[in-house]
């Protein structure tokens, strides 16, 4: 087999072996329905439990504050349209950001059409807010302050303690959608003042379709799925026990791995970044350098076509992603370059590559052996290129 290199672990991540073998004996052996009496669902009803205390510990929450969901974006839809709807009553101006996920984004969408107001707080060059605009956007009728904790493309990491602080000296909830930050970087939803959080399992090596949301004890929220009596009331449907008992068990590993984790995947990210400005010009890391997360690399290059340097990265084994969103049919580049005020064209060029566990020093030196040689190639068959080249 040729070589094979990941570096899109913002997208996904593979599911820990640990994990997988967590999982097993809940399809065949241990399979009874956790809302039965008897004692094959009673055992699953324990192993529920103890996958929300080990979801719970992650983030220093208490496990009566977690409800299990099917990932991030059903735990963001029900952040935001569940607090929409228990305290319309007090008002209905939501406070984003411009750069969130489309989980957010899209549901603030909806809800602007159905009667709810949103501000949609700008980012600086490097995908930060400032906590002044916040502040300057909150109202009396402000319920909702939901900005992410860290940027799944550019990996800017928000000033969640600032912002905690002032949500809660307004008593307004803040919600964060921290699929990219749980496992990466120390999470206390106490100390940061977070009353809501999203997460999602299949981004820490959990398996997918299985994610969590912290509600702060106290908080009004509706059910968002009418059923059984399943997640205290909030969530019916029957519990998908295995993948609840993985995504336990991959934050008990994110948990005892994290320091670790940590300084490994910084001195790789550091590595890469060192590099790729040093072999290659014309090009810029995209989101903050010291407010990043530890897996993140983000570089826009110039006069190139992000698509075309993914395709030939593919043909030399390596697995990136870009920032824009042609893949999904559509040509403009992302919303997050933009937001952080690259103009088209060099959004265009951009590659985002993202670290983890299995990634090694061996994959770095692989990518910037083959990167320089193929941002050249692509260069000298850029119009554009020539032309700057001839008029520099
Ligand atoms: C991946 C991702 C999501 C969506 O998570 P799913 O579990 O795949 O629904 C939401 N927000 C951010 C920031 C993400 O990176």
């Amino acid at each position: 087999m040729e070589k094979r290199v990941y570096f899109d672990n913002a997208a996904t991540t593979p599911t820990h072996p640990q994990v997988v073998e967590a999982m097993l004996p809940y399809f065949t052996q241990s399979f009874g329905n956790p809302s039965s009496i008897y004692e094959v669902g009673q055992i699953n009803k324990r192993a529920i439990d103890n996958a929300r205390q080990q979801v719970a510990d992650l983030i220093n929450a208490k496990p009566e504050e977690l409800f299990f969901t099917s990932g991030a974006t059903e735990a963001d839809n029900w952040a935001v349209k569940g607090i929409a709807e228990s305290y319309k009553n007090k008002g209905n101006h939501i406070i984003t950001s411009n750069i969130e996920h489309h989980a957010i984004l899209h549901t603030c969408e909806y809800l602007e059409k159905n009667g709810f107001e949103v501000t949609y707080l700008p980012v600086d060059e490097n995908g930060l807010i400032k906590i002044d605009d916040l502040k300057d956007a909150i109202k009396d009728t402000t319920i909702l302050i939901t900005i992410m904790f860290a940027n799944n493309e550019i990996g800017t990491i928000q000033p969640i303690k600032e912002i905690g602080k002032v949500a809660k000296e307004k008593g307004i909830i803040f919600h964060t959608d921290a699929v990219q930050a749980v496992g990466q970087v120390p999470i206390d939803v106490e100390d940061m003042n977070i009353d809501m959080l999203s997460l999602t399992g299949h981004k820490f090596n959990g398996p997918k379709g299985t994610g969590a949301l912290y509600v702060r004890k106290g908080i009004k929220l509706k059910a968002f799925i009418h059923g059984g009596a399943q997640e205290r009331r909030r969530r019916g449907g029957t519990e998908n026990v295995p993948c609840i008992v993985g995504l336990g068990k991959a934050a008990e590993l994110a948990k005892v791995n994290l320091k670790v984790k940590i300084s490994k995947l910084i001195k790789l990210r550091d590595k890469l970044i060192k590099g790729i400005k040093e072999e290659i010009p014309y090009c810029r890391l995209n989101g903050d350098a010291v407010k990043r997360l530890p897996n993140n690399v983000n570089f826009s290059f110039e006069f190139i076509e992000g698509e075309s340097l993914l395709i030939m990265l593919d043909m030399k084994g390596i697995s990136a992603s870009s920032g824009s969103a042609c893949t999904s049919g559509s040509l403009d580049p992302s919303h997050v370059l933009l937001g952080i005020g690259l103009p088209h064209e060099i959004a265009h060029g951009s590659l985002r590559l993202t670290l983890g566990n299995d990634n090694t020093e061996e994959d770095v030196d692989y990518l910037l052996e083959v990167l320089p040689d193929i941002v050249k190639r692509l260069r000298d068959m850029s119009p554009l290129y020539e032309d700057f080249i001839k008029n520099k």
